[in-house]
């Protein structure tokens, strides 16, 4: 026992909290679990944590008990808010709720830094937020690290290298400013109702800085371009977006017939960065 709430079990039959497709909703109802995502998040004592989908809460109170300065979580689906609510009075001004939807929302106001996200939140709002989070307009971002619950086969994207099938996009704007590891990972039993997928929860630290100089809209753009067509050689993939790509390419020590999934991190920034007229 974490705390001397009820069980979650009975949180859902009290508040009847029947599990909806609509909201995305896959709780997770063990308490030793959710304490073992929070402590994934590494200290929290001193930070504020934003949680997106509390849903029942066994999330935010692994949170809580694990000692976060703060919660404030954001849950769209009103049915929630009476057992959150029940949360927040064992835990006096140490839970903010926000009633709504987190792609409409703007929760910075409401937090104060050090900020550490942890969401357990449905797949597809969970890759939105991640690309919003990763691409703010100025760097270093709100937050100082990202705990978030994936399928498995976007963990992998996240982490992946060069060379992997999984590697691509995603690895390339999540490893270019910030540290991804896969910290855990769970069967889809570990859910209520159980997912069709497995999951895994990855931990990601920013970094003060870039690990690579280049501008990020000309990274984005190149990059893009370069997996959107991953089987092409890169001549070909780029052609688009330079009338003399194979002199970039090779200004940047790239094989003009090199494809996209064998180019490392750093070569991708000095293609970015060649081609923005940058010689850094
Ligand atoms: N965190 C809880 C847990 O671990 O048991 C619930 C997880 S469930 C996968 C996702 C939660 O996110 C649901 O409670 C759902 O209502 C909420 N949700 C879905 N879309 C949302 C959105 N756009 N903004 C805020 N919450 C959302």
């Amino acid at each position: 026992m974490i705390d001397s709430l009820p069980p979650l079990r009975d949180v859902i039959r009290s508040h009847d909290l029947r599990a909806k497709k609509s909201f995305g909703q896959n709780f997770l109802l063990d308490l030793n679990l959710t304490a073992r995502i929070a402590r994934a998040a590494g200290d929290l004592r001193g930070a504020d944590v934003l949680e997106v989908g509390p849903g029942p809460g066994g999330l935010t109170r692994g949170l809580l008990a694990e000692g976060a300065r703060r919660v404030l979580a954001i849950e769209k689906d009103t049915r929630c808010l009476p057992a959150l609510a029940e949360i927040s009075t064992a835990y006096p001004g140490r839970l903010q709720v926000i009633a709504g939807d987190a792609l409409a929302l703007d929760p910075l106001e409401h937090l104060t830094p050090p900020v550490k996200v942890v969401s357990n939140l449905p797949y597809n709002v969970g890759t939105e937020l991640l690309i919003r989070w990763m691409t703010p307009a100025t760097w270093p971002p709100f937050w100082d690290s990202l705990t978030l619950m994936f399928q498995r086969e976007v963990a992998e994207r996240i982490v992946a290298r060069p060379g992997a099938k999984a590697y691509g996009r995603l690895a390339l704007m999540v490893q270019w400013r910030a540290n991804p590891q896969i910290v855990l990972s769970l069967p889809p039993e570990a859910f209520t109702p159980p997912p069709k997928v497995s999951s895994a929860v990855v931990h990601i630290t920013r970094l003060a800085a870039p690990r690579f100089p280049a501008d990020a809209a000309t990274l984005e753009r190149v990059v893009a371009a370069g997996f959107n067509q991953r089987r092409k050689m890169l001549r070909a993939a780029l052609r688009g977006l330079h009338p003399q790509i194979e002199a970039m390419l090779l200004a940047a020590g790239i094989a003009p017939t090199a494809r996209a999934e064998e180019i490392g991190l750093e070569a991708w920034c000095r293609l970015a960065r060649a081609l923005k007229g940058d010689s850094r």
